[in-house]
């Protein structure tokens, strides 16, 4: 048995309450995201900045604060401890030399995706899933692969037809069953919905389980450590699905509940493309719920979401932390991957290299202090972009 002080599950919305030890999707009552809840009393009497001093590397560390039971059931292919690195030269060149990056491009598969699909496959596979199932356009549908692959659980894959070589070529080496779909990424949501209809499988797409977001929130935990028990002052976020930034702010919550850390909060920042960027226009219009983008087009593939199931819950974080949003047009991604990669020696992807051009633009316009200390997360590498350059 992990020492998981999982207790159970929760709707965001309408607050119905759930037994843990099924498999669920949206809730069952609201069809809203469900979160899951621990008894954090009793993970702070063992998950202490002492005894993580002496644990692994890695996500399975903050184990009190995960939903797996079994240990034979945490699948483990090295996610999480991921460096946080200070891109001082960078910062000189941006005006702002107290600026880190969470380099997540060295996750297995390359990209964040592998915490979230590293819970939500393990708990899925714990609690009896036969075979797992998603729909999407890059990042997700590899790791969600990798993790079915690791303990032997068929896994269907639906990609538009036009997503990138690597990306098709990742989930069909790792074993998965690859259908290409001539159509949008809500074509392939469809095709999955029959398949969990017709054959039980079970739907890892984001924030309809519960657990990839846990998967998530570890970038929150590992922060909070990595900079001893505090918080930068803004962390950007190149925001999709958002489960990332819901995520480290769930963590930051339960982490003051078990005391580790205090009340302050960092300031969040949503990045999204001009091509895509629901958030951002439902921020500054000041609603609590975003319409759907028509006509999405983006190179940055994870900031392609014209409709989030959980933007309420992102919508609350920024405005809560005293946030912003910001849209940056593509070719500003490619010339800040450019200014990143040649001042840090981190090649990032378009999302990572999107924070760059916000951050850019946040300091421009005053909303940030050239002396306070900025996060920015690289969420994925470049390699699998290459035709990006071609
Ligand atoms: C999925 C993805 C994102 C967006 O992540 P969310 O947590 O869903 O908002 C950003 N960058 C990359 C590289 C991704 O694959």
């Amino acid at each position: 048995m992990t020492l998981s002080t999982l207790t159970h599950i929760e709707c965001a919305a309408c607050g119905a309450l759930y037994d843990p030890n099924q498999l669920l999707n949206l809730c069952p009552a609201c069809q809203k995201p469900l979160l899951a809840r621990y008894d954090l009393a009793k993970a702070a009497q063992t998950m202490t900045p002492a005894a993580l001093a002496t644990r692994s590397p890695g996500l399975w560390r903050y184990e009190e604060v995960l939903p797996v039971q079994r240990r034979d059931a945490m699948i483990n292919l090295g996610e999480g401890g991921t460096p946080l690195l200070p891109a001082g030269r960078l910062g000189e060149v941006i005006g702002c030399p107290n600026t880190l990056i969470k380099d997540e491009s060295l996750n297995p598969t390359g990209s964040f995706k592998a915490r979230g699909l590293c819970l939500a496959v393990s708990r899925a596979y714990e609690l009896g899933a036969a075979e797992v199932a998603i729909p999407s356009a890059g990042n997700a549908a590899g790791a969600m692969s990798a993790y079915a692959a690791a303990v032997g659980l068929p896994a269907h894959v639906y990609m538009p037809r036009d997503v990138p070589l690597p990306f098709q070529a990742e989930c069909k080496t790792l074993g998965a069953n690859v259908t290409l779909v001539d159509g949008l990424i809500t074509d392939c949501g469809a095709r999955v919905r029959e398949g969990v209809q017709q054959y039980g499988w079970f739907d890892v797409s984001t924030l309809k389980e519960p657990y990839r977001i846990e998967g998530k929130k570890t970038m929150g935990y590992e922060l909070a450590e990595q900079l001893g028990w505090t918080l930068p002052d803004v962390i950007i976020y190149p925001t999709g699905g958002g489960t990332g930034l819901i995520g480290m702010w769930k963590a930051f919550a339960e982490m003051e509940a078990m005391g580790l850390i205090g009340p302050a909060r960092p300031r969040m920042v949503t990045v999204q493309s001009s091509g895509c960027a629901p958030m951002v226009k439902a921020f500054h219009e000041g609603k609590t719920h975003a319409e759907m983008w028509q006509g999405a087009k983006t190179i940055a593939d994870g900031l392609r979401v014209p409709a989030a199931v959980g933007d309420f819950l992102i919508l609350q974080a920024l405005r809560q932390s005293g946030g912003t949003a910001v849209a940056v047009p593509d070719e500003e991604m490619m010339t800040c991957a450019s200014l990143m990669g040649a001042h840090t020696g981190i090649f990032p992807a378009p999302e990572g290299a999107a924070c760059l051009a916000a951050q850019i633009r946040l300091l421009e316009e005053g909303w940030i202090q050239p002396q306070e200390q900025v996060v920015l997360f690289n969420t994925g590498t470049a390699l699998k972009y290459a035709h990006l350059w071609a």
